[in-house]
């Protein structure tokens, strides 16, 4: 009945530990669900008002930009220059998404042949190997490893295989791994992009959620991206707002114009009143982004003295709300810990062959809960 394209797809691995969660609920017990990308803290007040504000106006009842309203475009590209210092033309350089994940799903379709290879560190966010495989271009595996830090070694990717390549999936602060990049790896993937033709689309979701006073940068910093690549934004990480889906794909505008023609064809547009409140998050007060990481800042110092107290050899990232942590065989490691503490966690395998050997927690819970979970972790014999 369906499709072979659909017989690509990635298996769909966590079956067992849903399943395995689902009983442990139904026995009733409390379980602390570490294994979710999404934040537990709500939008932010003035967000929200400006939501219900927009939204009662019939104005904004109607089809919505494709592109997205230019004053929502305007506001992102003072956001760019106020937060990075780039410099990007709102009208030419800006589109509106749907969520960054929606443009990650189609940009494949704009600029990849049947056949023709893209990109894609593994383990990494799973989206950018289907956005390949509905585009029917054929998925090259960077391993990224501890011993480089999580950054892909361009070098070691087979010469034919780059040859072929038409596009490169990057992201930094990065989800699963919780790695950071310095703008020089961003700018050798541009010198890379430039030798081979090759367009970078760079997934910059977690640039605000960092620790320490770390900075993220944004790829468009790099000497030239503005010439090979483009970077998916969202609000969804900044701003606590992953169930609004409004995001922004900014740079190069001949890739910008390919992706906005793909998205003409497929959808119509981000709810204007979403893109209201957008503005408001984007030109509004940003003190509530830097309260968020200090939470998380305090949920990442507990759960990693914690975990290292146990004995595991975890190191705090910078960024991110995930902590990334070395286990023997990952799913075994999941089921041990869902049964035995009623803690869910997600194995690295989950996204990509080179996520084995390691678990992703996401910090998305409370103080109290992780305090719980380390607490009954120390009991185990993991
Ligand atoms: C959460 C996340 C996104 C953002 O998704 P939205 O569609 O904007 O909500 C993009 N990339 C990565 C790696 C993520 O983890």
């Amino acid at each position: 009945m369906y499709a072979r394209r659909m017989d690509h797809l990635p298996p769909y691995l966590f079956a067992r530990i849903d399943e395995m969660k689902e009983e442990k609920l139904r026995q009733g017990v409390d379980v602390i669900d570490l294994g979710v990308g999404d934040p537990d803290l709500p939008t932010p007040p003035h967000i929200v008002e400006a939501l219900c504000t927009a939204a009662r106006d019939p104005a904004n009842h109607h089809y919505p930009s494709y592109t997205g309203m230019l004053a929502y475009r305007e506001a992102v590209a003072e956001w760019y220059q106020g937060r990075f210092g780039v410099d990007l033309n709102p009208k030419k350089e800006v589109l509106a998404l749907i969520g960054s994940k929606e443009g990650i799903a189609h940009i494949a379709e704009a600029f990849v042949n049947p056949g023709e290879v893209v990109l894609a560190a593994d383990p990494g966010y799973p989206v950018y190997k289907t956005s390949t495989l509905f585009a029917e271009g054929k998925v090259y595996e960077m391993p990224i490893r501890a011993e480089n830090d999580f950054l892909p070694v361009l070098d070691d990717i087979p010469a034919d295989v780059v040859k072929q390549a038409k596009l490169l999936f990057i992201n930094y602060p990065n989800n699963p791994t919780a790695a950071i990049a310095p703008l020089s790896f961003f700018e050798e993937v541009v010198e890379f992009a430039r030798e081979h033709n090759i367009v970078v689309v760079h997934d910059n979701a977690y640039s605000e959620i960092t620790f320490d006073g770390y900075r993220a940068p944004s790829f468009l910093e790099a000497d030239g991206a503005m010439e090979v690549g483009v970077e998916m934004h969202s609000l969804s990480k900044t701003y606590n707002m992953t169930g609004w889906r409004i995001g922004m794909a900014c740079g190069n505008p001949e890739i910008i114009a390919g992706l906005g023609r793909v998205k003409t064809n497929v959808d119509s547009g981000a709810f204007n009143a979403v893109q209201h409140a957008a503005i408001a998050a984007l030109t509004g007060p940003q003190d509530c982004v830097g309260q968020a990481c200090s939470v998380y800042q305090e949920r990442r110092d507990v759960l990693v003295a914690g975990l290292s107290e146990i004995g595991f050899d975890v190191r705090a990232p910078k960024a991110t709300f995930y902590v990334w942590v070395p286990v023997d065989d990952c799913m075994a490691f999941a089921a041990k810990l869902l049964d035995q503490a009623g803690i869910v966690a997600t194995p690295g395998v989950g996204f990509g062959r080179n996520g084995e050997g390691f678990i992703r927690f996401a910090i998305t819970r409370s103080i109290e809960r992780i305090t719980e979970a380390v607490d009954r972790m120390r009991g185990l014999d993991l």
